[in-house]
């Protein structure tokens, strides 16, 4: 059995700490709701998240899974400390080239796997590619002779472990990866000796990813245990197989107001792990541990009004300007983002306060954090959703013809700034086709 020890992030450290007169004066210059990203978040979480695998004993490279959040201020902070990104499409790639970045850093990983894909992001300079299925890998060698380039090939696999997470993407019969060994050309077995056979290619490593907000972290070191298995048994076959690269995927977790695993934790438990893979393999490959919920969610807060309230049934409904359309997690998985009225005042109204959004729909009613305070909520104040930073942003939709909202990023120095402007209605209109179809006449 190995022993977990879990911290718990005290209450008391608001991932973003920023004075109630200025979220006013934000909230009367730019209208809410808003969001803010602060850049020193961003920074500090790289640092606690590469900190947490210090003890393993080769080199450790963190990529950021720009899907949580491509906006591009949070996109051109990440560059600028040289990580590497997990991209998983074309547009992907576009933004992330656009802000700067270089395809040296790009971990490229599709689902789709289509051969214009491969050829596209070839094209732009991209060689470490991760593959997921037989037809995959032959779309990636004729992408690759067409381009004269010789790609680093990673394996995706999916090690079959269970795991503990919000979200969980090592099922068996899953979508991602191949499992180690099957009779189908689908196999980890069977792209191996593809690849292994193939000149045009050069063999890196595999690659996993386990889930999001992953609870127990005892399934990365099952899923290292069946990997270095599944490799020893292929050094029988191909005695000269080097394994350059370990990439153990993301699901470093956030807590939400609950107690979860820190980087430290997990660093530990994997990193030993590893330095014994090192020594029973004798290859001292590189660790990637990849990220977007854990890199980006404490650095972003949205900032939204309380429009109404109503009390019904000796519980009080307090309605915000915000909604589900701008944090899809908290219909989809009932994601507990803390909320906080600005400025809080402890009551001793006992009423239930329920947090209602903006939107005509029964599952736009906000699940509380056992981290919220809206004790003193009334119209007017303003509300506070804390770790909203991954997988909000990117799911804006314009349900009930909202806008997206503008968003602000608090500079290191202090300075704050515009990062992306708030959509007017009426280039909502303009984008959901109004000018393109002419008016109907009425006879
Ligand atoms: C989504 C994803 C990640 C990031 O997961 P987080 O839970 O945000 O850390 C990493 N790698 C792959 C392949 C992913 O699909």
């Amino acid at each position: 059995m190995v022993e977990v020890i879990y911290h718990y992030f005290p209450k008391t450290e608001v991932s973003i700490s920023i004075d109630e007169q200025i979220l006013y004066e934000l909230a009367a210059e730019y209208g809410t709701p808003f969001f803010l990203i602060d850049e020193a978040t961003l920074r500090s979480k790289l640092k606690e998240l590469e900190d947490g695998f210090k003890e393993f004993s080769g080199v450790v490279r963190i990529a950021f899974s720009m899907k949580a959040n491509f906006n591009p201020a949070v996109m051109k902070v990440f560059i600028s400390e040289n990580i590497l990104f997990d991209v998983t499409s074309v547009g992907e790639l576009f933004f992330y080239l656009k802000c700067g970045g270089g395809p040296e850093n790009v971990i490229y990983t599709s689902v789709t796997e289509t051969g214009e894909e491969f050829y596209e992001v070839l094209g732009k300079g991209v060689r470490h590619i991760v593959v997921s299925s037989f037809n995959g890998l032959m779309n990636l060698i004729d992408a690759a002779s067409q381009r004269e380039v010789t790609p680093k090939v990673v394996i995706r696999v999916n090690p079959e472990v269970h795991v503990k997470a919000g979200v969980k993407a090592s099922c068996r019969s899953g979508k991602f990866g191949v499992p180690f060994n099957t009779p189908s050309l689908d196999s980890a077995t069977s792209l191996l000796r593809t690849i292994l056979h193939n000149k045009g290619l050069i063999f890196e490593g595999f690659h996993f990813h386990l889930g999001s907000q992953i609870e127990d972290p005892t399934c990365f070191v099952n899923a290292l245990e069946k990997l270095e298995t599944f490799i020893l048994k292929m050094r029988r076959e191909f005695p000269d197989l080097h394994v350059r690269i370990i990439d153990i995927g993301g699901g470093t977790p956030v807590s939400y107001g609950t107690s979860v695993p820190t980087p430290e934790d997990i660093g530990a438990l994997v990193s030993k792990k590893l330095n014994t893979m090192i020594q029973r393999l004798g290859d001292r490959f590189m660790l990637i541990v990849e990220s977007g919920r854990f890199l980006s969610t404490e650095a972003c807060i949205l900032v939204s009004k309380i429009v109404n309230s109503k009390v019904y049934r000796g519980q009080k409904f307090i309605f915000v300007d915000a909604g589900y359309h701008l944090l899809l997690d908290a219909a989809l998985l009932h994601q507990e983002y803390p909320q906080e009225v600005v400025p809080y005042t402890e009551s001793t109204e006992d009423l239930k306060i329920n947090l209602a959004g903006r939107l005509c729909d029964t599952y736009d009613v906000f699940p509380l954090s056992s981290d919220s305070k809206l004790s003193g909520a009334e119209p007017g104040k303003l509300v506070v959703f804390r770790n909203v930073g991954a997988y909000s942003i990117v799911f804006n939709m314009p349900f009930h013809c909202q806008t997206k909202p503008p968003i602000l990023l608090k500079k290191t120095d202090g300075e704050f700034i515009l990062v992306r402007k708030g959509e007017t209605i009426e280039e909502l209109f303009e984008e959901e086709g109004g000018n393109i179809v002419t008016s109907y006449s009425i006879d």
